[in-house]
């Protein structure tokens, strides 16, 4: 199965898709960006999920570079699949960790049989990686992960971050 890849701009609460990817911080509790709006607009259902994944299984959060799914709350989505992106720690950072965001998220995705996955522009906001870098990426991970995803949909929020993830398709 081949999976198509697409780009939106815009807010990624606004889409519809089985699993919707959340640039979450490994507290899992929320925060600003992607993360305060997906809460926001989910409401308190996802919170209350992510609770009780922080007191079972990562009591001492989640992992850099690792990916967990929780219900979609009242989004128009069936899943959110929470992934934590790497800081930007200046020239020369190891890419490593931001391509196991977006390998490990479709692999969530794959366990749940989420066939369209939306997905923001990882450590791109507070996080601080560089657009184009993060674009490619991206791009590149995505398009060399075995996944039965048919549809791997990149939100991205504005137009420079748009602009970014077209150069590399
Ligand atoms: P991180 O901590 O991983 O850097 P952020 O949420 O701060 O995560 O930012 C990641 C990217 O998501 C940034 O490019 C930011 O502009 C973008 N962004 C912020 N809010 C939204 C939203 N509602 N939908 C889609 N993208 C968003």
């Amino acid at each position: 199965m081949t999976t198509t890849i697409t780009l939106v701009q815009g807010d990624i609460t606004h889409q519809s898709a089985d699993a919707i990817v959340n640039a979450a911080n490994s507290s899992l509790l929320g925060g600003g960006g992607v993360d305060g709006a997906i809460h926001r607009r989910g409401g308190p259902e996802i919170l209350a999920e992510c609770r009780a994944l922080r007191a079972s299984r990562y009591g001492r959060g989640l992992p850099t570079g690792q990916a967990v799914a929780t219900t979609a709350g009242r989004l128009d989505a069936r899943w959110v699949i929470h992934t934590v992106g790497p800081v930007h720690q200046g020239p020369g950072s190891d890419p490593a960790p931001l391509a196991s965001c977006y390998r490990e998220s479709l692999r969530v995705a794959d366990e749940l049989g989420a066939r369209t996955v939306a997905f923001p522009a990882v450590s791109t906001g507070v996080y601080r990686w560089p657009m184009d870098d993060a674009a490619r990426i991206a791009v590149e991970t995505v398009r060399s992960t075995p996944t039965a995803v048919e549809e791997v949909r990149f939100v991205l929020f504005d137009d420079r971050a748009y602009q970014a993830f077209a150069r590399q398709l």
